[in-house]
């Protein structure tokens, strides 16, 4: 596969995610990372962008819930260039129903080269990065070039 260059802009497109047990602990972390998320466009999942607007306060976009289909837009928004960064807290521990869209999501955004925390640690590594907060110029599959390749 040959990549190309995207711009990915200082306001940053931000999915925030977490599977039912893990909801406290993001929104927790969350709230250590208002201010510097507030600089930022956020989304999340249905349920897990009610809690985390009510608690902290913060402007989200929710889409559908995880197991209806949000996990699904958030890889539509992946695939067309319209999510920056995935911070997604899935349960390690427990099965969940939807485990196939968790999967596509998780495989979508490694296509797609979009940073991904799933953990804690990861989330505030890449919130203290010296990318977040600055334009970066990523690199993603060349589409139209893959596209071309196959149709010849
Ligand atoms: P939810 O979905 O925020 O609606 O609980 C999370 C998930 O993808 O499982």
């Amino acid at each position: 596969m040959d990549y190309i260059t995207r711009e990915i802009p200082k306001a940053k497109n931000i999915a925030l995610v977490a599977h039912d047990h893990m909801k406290t602990l993001l929104s927790s972390w969350v709230a250590t990372r208002t201010e510097q998320l507030k600089n930022h466009n956020l989304l999340a999942t249905g349920t897990t962008g009610s809690i985390l607007a009510k608690q902290t306060g913060l402007p989200i976009e929710c889409l559908l819930s995880g197991p209806m289909g949000g996990d699904q837009q958030l890889g539509a928004k992946i695939a067309q260039g319209k999510l920056d960064l995935l911070i997604f807290f899935w349960d390690p521990m427990n099965a969940v129903p939807h485990d196939t869209d968790v999967k596509a999501l998780l495989r979508l955004a490694a296509v797609w080269n979009i940073p991904i925390a799933t953990n804690m640690a990861t989330a505030d590594f890449i919130m203290d990065s010296i990318h977040i907060d600055k334009s970066y110029a990523t690199r993603i599959p060349d589409y139209p070039g893959y596209l071309l390749e196959r149709t010849q």
